[in-house]
């Protein structure tokens, strides 16, 4: 499989302006470079995607199966033969464009489970307060405020949905009908106000919906938070603005198993339509 052609797919238009007045102007680092016309600005198929400027483009296969495996940012250093911070730097911009790969609609049958991680400013250097030397061990003994909450959204096909808040009254219900099917069937197990919510906020009523009791037996959505929470450990805490990047990879995973390096780049990261 010749990847250079997925880094050099026909543009048509400017990926600054739109505009469709546009030529190439030269290869760098081998991608084809394109030059606006009406704007006057160059761009590549890469420009305003999250792996924009990204360097040393031949060893990104050999990361996506790092990223398979989900190991630590030191281990994919070695692994690649790359600097720890360009690791670090590749992790969260890989991640990130992973995220724009989410489904966009979910249907059949849909399970709703929630779960909480511990809020964490991990890397702010402009920290209000002192730095914690450690995670806080039990994590039971968190406040509301010191809680971010995910809300687990999965279909009978195992596509997932995740929608990260500091609570359920701040989600937004409006975004979240629009991801299903008119005929799904929707399993809440966060609670008759979270479906209350819903209805009252969106036009949601025609939709068929129930809520999960306690003892019911566990839901794909369930099993996916616990799945989520043990996997996460990994990571010793993650800053609350990548926890996206995380939950999204986490559950990309699957997706992932039995693609080598260069499919996974080539299916997740060089598309571009
Ligand atoms: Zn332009």
């Amino acid at each position: 499989m010749k990847i250079s052609k997925h880094f050099n797919s026909d543009l048509k238009n400017c990926k600054l302006c739109n505009s469709d007045n546009i030529s190439r102007h030269g290869i760098v680092n081998g991608i084809v470079r394109y030059r606006c016309n009406h704007c006057g600005k160059t761009f590549n198929v890469l420009t305003n995607t999250s792996l924009a400027n990204l360097r040393k483009k031949e060893k990104w296969s050999k990361y996506c199966e790092c990223l398979r495996s989900g190991i630590s940012i030191r281990k994919a250093a070695e692994i690649c033969g790359i600097h720890r911070n360009t690791a670090l730097r590749w992790r969260h911009r890989f991640l990130a464009a992973l995220k724009n790969t989410e489904p966009k609609s979910l249907s059949g049958k849909i399970e709703e489970d929630e779960c909480f991680f511990h809020k964490s400013e991990k890397g702010n250097k402009n920290l209000n307060r002192l730095a914690r030397k450690r995670a806080v061990a039990d994590k039971t003994s968190l406040t509301e405020s010191e809680k971010i909450y995910l809300f687990v959204n999965k279909d009978e096909k195992d596509k997932v949905y995740n929608i990260i808040a500091d609570c359920a009254d701040k989600i937004d219900f409006i975004k979240l009908s629009e991801i299903f099917d008119k005929n799904c069937n929707y399993i809440v197990r966060s609670g008759i106000s979270f479906l209350e919510d819903l209805k009252k906020m969106t036009n949601y009523n025609s939709l068929f919906h129930t809520v999960c009791s306690n003892n019911q037996k566990m839901n794909k959505a369930t099993f996916h938070c616990i799945k989520l929470k043990s996997w996460m450990l990994r990571f010793n805490g993650v800053a609350t603005k990548y926890l996206e990047n995380y939950t999204s990879w986490f559950s990309n995973l699957n997706n992932l198993t039995y693609l080598n390096g260069e499919e996974i780049l080539i299916s997740k990261f060089l598309r571009f339509d």
